[in-house]
């Protein structure tokens, strides 16, 4: 009998998360169809989506509303998308789930291993600034057609695009 314990998996990609993201449900909302109450969906928590995943699929949603990738509840695409998953109360800047991360480093369990590039991360914070930062299939907008632009294809793009402005971090 096999006895090592499953590990969840992404419900989009169907591999293990890199960096594990849990999906946000609207409890309540105000007059302007502003989120006031959200509350963590049961099932990514037990399933937590990988944080490319999540946004990739919240930038396919048309409108405000984002049905859960489970499913099973209501999302909110809303004006800012990062309010849709992760930890509910964080600003812009913080990390999606900073403490889940640094759990799961702590146990040994973080998957280091990014989805989009393949490149192995070697410590927490190398992990965590990825996506960021080093990642060579990151995702940046271009400020002549807001289109998102995988980082290695920027000078392809330049070339189609006479518009081209990139902010690079
Ligand atoms: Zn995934
Ligand atoms: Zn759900
Ligand atoms: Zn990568
Ligand atoms: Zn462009």
């Amino acid at each position: 009998m096999d006895l090592v314990k499953e590990k969840p998996k992404c419900p989009i990609c169907l591999c293990e998360p890199f960096l594990p993201v849990t999906w946000n449900k609207i409890i309540k909302r105000m007059e302007r169809g502003q989120p006031i109450l959200l509350s963590k969906c049961k099932a990514t928590s037990k399933n937590p989506l990988c944080l490319t995943c999540a946004r990739d699929y919240l930038n396919s949603q048309i409108g405000e509303k984002a049905i859960c990738p489970m499913r099973c509840c209501d999302g909110y695409k809303g004006l800012e998308l990062y309010q849709t998953y992760g930890d509910i109360i964080r600003n812009k800047t913080e990390f999606a789930e900073d403490c889940m991360w640094t759990l799961m480093d702590s146990y040994g369990v973080l998957n280091k291993k990014c989805n989009r590039c393949e490149n192995t991360c070697i410590t927490l914070e190398e992990t965590l600034n990825h996506l960021r930062k080093n990642c060579t299939k990151r995702k940046i907008p271009c400020g002549g057609c807001r289109i998102l632009v995988p980082f290695d294809e920027i000078s392809i793009h330049k070339l189609s695009c006479h518009f081209a402005r990139f902010k690079i971090l």
